[in-house]
Parts: C-alpha cells; structure tokens; sequence
C-alpha cells in the first residue's frame, strides 16, 4: 500500500514537518473527562435512543414496539453513542485538550466496532459512529487551526481492541478456542475504518494493543480500505503491556511487538495505557532503540488505586515525561485512563522546547 497517494497530502506534509521539529502532544483521556459529567441513562440515550433502541433503524422484518425486546439494553457507560446523543460534550472535551496543547486528538471510537457494539445491540451503528466521532474531532481541530495559525491539529481515529483475542482462548478448558476469528476481526476494522476516513480523520491509529494478532488484523483491514478508496493515511499502532514481566498480553515483549509489525509503513510504534509512565518508562526505551518509525508513549496517570481510579498528578506525570524527552526517547506523548487536560496541558509544557527522538539508523534488513 505504500504505493497509494495520501489522500490528505497537505496534512501529512505538515505532520511529518511537525514531527522532524518537534514532540508532538497527543491528548488524554476521553472516558475520564465523560465519567466527571456524572451522565445518567437519560444522557446517554439521548431522543434517538430514548427507548433503549435506535428509533431510526430496525433490522429487516423487526417492528419496534411495546415487548419488542429492544428496550432492556442499558447503554450507560457506551461512550462512544455519545458522539450521537451528546456531540456537544464530545467537542467540548476535544475543545479542552487542544487548549491545553494536543497536536493531536484521538476520535471517542474506541468501541464503535461491531464486535463491542454487539454489546449494546448498537452494531448496525458502526459505520455512522466513526464517521461523526471523526466529524467532531475535525471540526475542532479545525477550529483550534484557526485560532493558533501556524499550529496544525490532527484528528486520529480510533481504531480499539475489541474485548476479545484472536490468538489466545479465553476458555482454560478449551485452548484451541478462538472467541474471535482474524477474518471476524478484519470485517470489524474495515467498516470502522471506512466511517472514520469518510468522517475526515487525519491519521488512524490501531491503540491499546494487548494481541498483536487483533493488530495485525487491524492493519490488513486498513489496507483493504486505501486500496478500496485508492489513497491512504498515516498508520500509528500503540501496544500495551499488560503484565509484571513486561509483555503484552498475547506474550510479547515490546521489542518483539516492534518486529512483529515493521513490516508494516507506520508513521509510529509506541504504548499505552495499562500502567504509569514509570513503569513504561524500560520498555519505552527498548522501542526508541529498536524501532526505525516515530516512538510514542501514552501511559495512564500512574497504576489504579484501591478504587480503580487514578492519582498521578499532572505535575509528577509530566515530571517524569520530560525525562523520557530530555533522554531523547520520544516523538509523540500524551495520557490515557485517568489523564486529564491538566496534565495533557503540564505535559506539552514538559517537552516543548526539548528536541524529539532522532531515529537509529538500523541496517537494512532484507
Ligand atoms: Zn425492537
Ligand atoms: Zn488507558
């Protein structure tokens, strides 16, 4: 695919100039800045989806109605219909994240693929939910262009997990077990994919990997979909590691994640999510010796607490950030769960005038 035009030149252009100069900030979290609205079932649903269902769709040969048995499904916690029902509020949090200093702001898709939608009866909701949840973050970039001229904004669609794993069972009794298959998997991705280009995303990033398999997945998809609309964007994949020995959770160490996916034309390879920046901090460092791509690092604000919130100041976040940028290990920063404009605003003061990584220069492998 590396052969495809980008379909937004101009825009690339301007964010590999950006990345040569400079870190760029990547924002923080959307669920943390949602859970402070204290939004109620009401909230979520919204008119469209006052009764639990979606009163502008049903699918063939099913008729809404009293009994109908669309109306039990509870859609509280299913941020992402909010770009639908509160896209006021899904701006508004862009908005505060690109004041504090975001080059980049992530889409709210990070469930809108048929595989987590099916949790809410919401899949037939795919393609519109990535293309609106990119609309709003382009229409705030924009607006932030505008603003601070000379300062160019990236909306990056989300392209998430998905609750299920490709190459492991989750069934100890059944290991050969797939709860998912890759082809499930690519099916999902394309239609996100597409919604999320029609939408105006600037880059797609494949984030919080914890099964390269579900990655790899995800990229070929990608692929299918440059080649379907004849152009591409920047790819970013962002790995998590999900355990005390330092691997993902399908068993990879970050350095083995990166050989795992160079085949692949990334505009970076980074982590995310999981764990503090502390903790990411050594396998933050293998990747900015090993990668030949941009380095990213989005960490959560510290471990969870007791109750599975997040204490990590903006300040000690950003503290320990700056380090990793004064070491010369990275090109994109930002925070995941438990990060707020705050710290995204500490953050982008940390590294703002210290120089990005500078990439090794690896032999050619062939
Ligand atoms: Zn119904
Ligand atoms: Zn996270």
């Amino acid at each position: 695919m590396n052969t495809l035009p980008w379909k937004h030149p101009e825009r690339v252009a301007a964010l590999h100039a950006a990345l040569a100069r400079r870190i760029l900030v990547l924002d923080g979290a959307m669920g943390t800045m949602i859970q402070r609205e204290g939004l109620e079932e009401a909230d979520y649903r919204g008119e469209r989806f006052a009764q639990g269902f979606d009163a502008l769709f049903a699918a063939d040969g099913h008729v809404h109605g009293v009994g109908c048995g669309c109306e039990a499904v509870d859609q509280r916690g299913n941020n992402d219909l909010l770009s639908l029902t509160r896209p006021d509020l899904i701006r508004a949090i862009h908005r505060h994240y690109l004041e504090a200093g975001a080059d980049l702001i992530e889409t709210n898709t990070f469930n809108s693929t048929a595989i987590s939608l099916a949790d809410y009866r919401l899949s037939h909701l795919v393609r519109e939910l990535n293309r609106e949840s990119a609309r709003l973050a382009r229409a705030e970039c924009d607006a932030a262009e505008v603003a601070t001229p000379g300062k160019p904004r990236f909306a990056v669609g989300i392209l998430g997990p998905t609750s299920r794993t490709a190459s492991l069972s989750p069934d100890v009794n059944r290991p050969g077990f797939r709860a998912v298959t890759f082809d499930q998997l690519a099916d999902a991705y394309r239609e996100a994919a597409r919604g999320l280009i029609e939408g105006g995303a600037d880059i797609l990033m494949v984030e919080t990997v914890f099964d390269t398999l579900n990655a790899k997945a995800a990229l070929f998809a990608i692929d299918d979909v440059f080649a379907e609309i004849g152009g591409r964007l920047p790819v970013m994949v962002s790995g998590t590691i999900t355990d005390a020995s330092g691997r993902t959770l399908s068993g990879q160490t970050a350095e083995a994640f990166w050989y795992s996916l160079r085949h692949a034309p990334l505009l970076s390879i980074g982590l995310n999510c999981a764990l503090g920046a502390r903790e990411l901090r050594q396998h933050v460092t293998v990747l900015a010796q090993v990668a030949d791509a941009p380095v990213s690092c989005h960490p959560n604000a510290g471990l969870p607490n007791a109750f599975g919130g997040y204490d990590e100041t903006p300040d000690s976040m950003a503290e320990t950030l700056g380090e990793f940028a004064r070491s010369g290990l990275l090109n994109i920063v930002g925070g995941c769960c438990g990060t707020t404009p705050d710290h995204i605003a500490a953050i982008a003061a940390a590294v703002r005038n210290l120089p990005p990584r500078i990439a090794p220069a690896l032999a050619e492998v062939a």
